[in-house]
């Protein structure tokens, strides 16, 4: 008898398969030429038939995508959540993106053909934004922005830092280590909860680089405690000729009403601070990056040391930043100022919406099939989140789903991130556009239709609040 290996399509055939070629135009080639070998494998074990290869080969490079970054629907309530990515861009700065994707004058002044200052139009986007500044650098991200000030600062010497701002957020980043790497010690002052400018004043002398004030972000001390404020240690900088660095963490160029105890750049310059630190993708709501704001002596000492080119950003980076700060509304302004009545007319919609294609009462007929009042509106706040307004709430509503169905929105089309808590599978529309609602909705249909059917309940996952920072 013929071994039926023997009727494998071989691998040339399927590549030449019209709708192989067609599929693989957006594809490398050994990536299409791993897929078709490993159907080709199954088949070989006798996992499939021969004659299902050549419709598995189609169908698994028809599948395949060049990026596996799933999109998401952000249905948390977190606005800043590091495990999606921190910020969603807005769309100028989407756009910007795309632009900046083929050949751009990031470096070039096209009306003389000569080359110019890199991201000069980013850096003036941020000081329209923040004009108590008097010059800004944008490099990769916060950290290394840190890195680059305290590096051009105060390799050799010291950094004086309280010791309650000595802190650690989301993996990776313990701002002592950090500090430590660049060859700058830190020169530790005051207590964990009470620290005084007398402290700092001990501290200052001849080897001191620069003073650090850090917000601590994600967490916050309360009770029996004391800081020097930046206002009482810009004035002790002064007298000893020491530069006076605040970073922020946050990237509020401006206060906040929403969140009134949340630092900002212009604020901290006004105060006293020479240099400012904060991120891109946090509250000011646009691409990763490290912004460095203040006087014009310190930043030209930053752009002048070599790490500064180890650090720099690339050019979708300054597109993207340039349209957040000059474009409509980003998304995290929309999702932080979110009229909470909105949000619970958006959440009663998708409940009532929900219930309609549902039994009366508890549950269905079928086993785990829930019935419409297992589907509840219930009052949940909101979380800033990436280490921004630590512990304030945002007043708004979600609807609450059985826990089961939290896998099922995780893993479906569009994926839709739930915060499973206390048990159940909670839908906050905050972060989701409304134009997306109608989405949300399918999803979530989808997602409790499942729910009847046996052996598709996925593991509801975790809380959905993401790492602090
Ligand atoms: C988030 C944060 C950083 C790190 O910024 P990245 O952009 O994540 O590198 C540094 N300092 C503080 C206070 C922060 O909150």
């Amino acid at each position: 008898m013929e071994d039926p290996r023997r009727r494998i399509p071989r691998t040339d055939h399927l590549l030449a398969l019209p709708a192989v070629r067609a599929a693989a135009e957006s594809l490398s080639l050994p990536v299409v030429r791993g897929l078709v070998r490993g159907i080709q494998d199954r088949a070989r074990r006798g996992e499939i038939a021969p004659a299902a290869v050549e419709s598995e080969v189609i169908a698994a490079v028809s599948a395949r995508r060049a990026s596996s970054l799933s999109p998401v629907l952000n249905a948390t309530g977190v606005v800043v959540h590091t495990n999606l990515g921190r910020a969603p861009l807005s769309d100028a700065a989407r756009q910007a993106l795309a632009q900046a994707a083929g050949y751009v004058d990031v470096e070039l002044d096209l009306a003389t053909g000569t080359r110019s200052g890199r991201g000069a139009a980013a850096r003036a986007a941020l000081l329209a934004a923040c004009p108590a500044a008097e010059d800004a650098l944008v490099v990769n991200n916060g950290a290394a922005a840190l890195v680059l000030a305290t590096t051009a600062l105060a390799a050799g010497a010291e950094v004086v830092v309280g010791r309650g701002e000595l802190i650690e957020i989301g993996a990776g980043f313990r701002l002592p280590d950090l500090i430590a790497s660049t060859g700058a010690r830190l020169h530790e002052v005051g207590t964990t909860n009470r620290t005084y400018p007398a402290d700092y004043a001990a501290a200052l002398g001849a080897v001191t680089g620069c003073v650090l004030k850090v917000h601590p972000s994600n967490f916050r001390v309360s009770g029996f405690t004391a800081e020097a404020t930046i206002t009482e240690l810009s004035g002790l900088c002064r007298e000893h000729g020491v530069p006076l660095v605040a970073d922020l963490g946050s990237g509020l160029l401006a206060p906040d009403p929403v969140l009134p105890e949340e630092p900002d750049a212009a604020g901290a310059l006004a105060a006293g601070a020479d240099l400012v630190i904060a991120s891109g993708d946090k509250l000011l709501g646009g691409p990763q990056a490290g912004l460095l704001l203040g006087r014009a002596e310190l930043i030209a000492r930053l752009a002048r040391h070599p790490l500064a080119r180890a650090v720099r950003a690339d050019k979708l980076t300054l597109a993207a930043l340039e349209a957040t700060l000059t474009g409509g509304e980003p998304p995290v302004a929309r999702a932080l100022h979110a009229d909470p009545a909105e949000l619970r007319r958006r959440a009663e919609a998708l409940a009532a919406a929900l219930r309609e294609t549902l039994p009366d009462g508890p549950a269905g007929d079928r086993p785990g099939e829930i019935g419409s009042s297992a589907i509840e509106v219930v009052a949940h706040d909101g979380r800033v989140g990436g280490g921004g307004g630590a512990g304030v709430p945002l007043p708004g509503w979600a609807v609450a789903l059985p826990v089961a169905a939290a896998g099922p929105l995780r893993t479906g089309t569009p994926a839709v991130l739930p915060r499973v808590h206390e048990g159940r599978c909670l839908l906050d529309l905050r972060c989701i556009p409304d134009s997306d609602d109608a989405r949300v909705l399918a999803a979530a249909l989808s997602a409790l239709a499942g729910l009847g059917a046996p052996g598709t309940n996925g593991a509801p996952g975790t809380d959905g609040a993401g790492e602090p920072a």
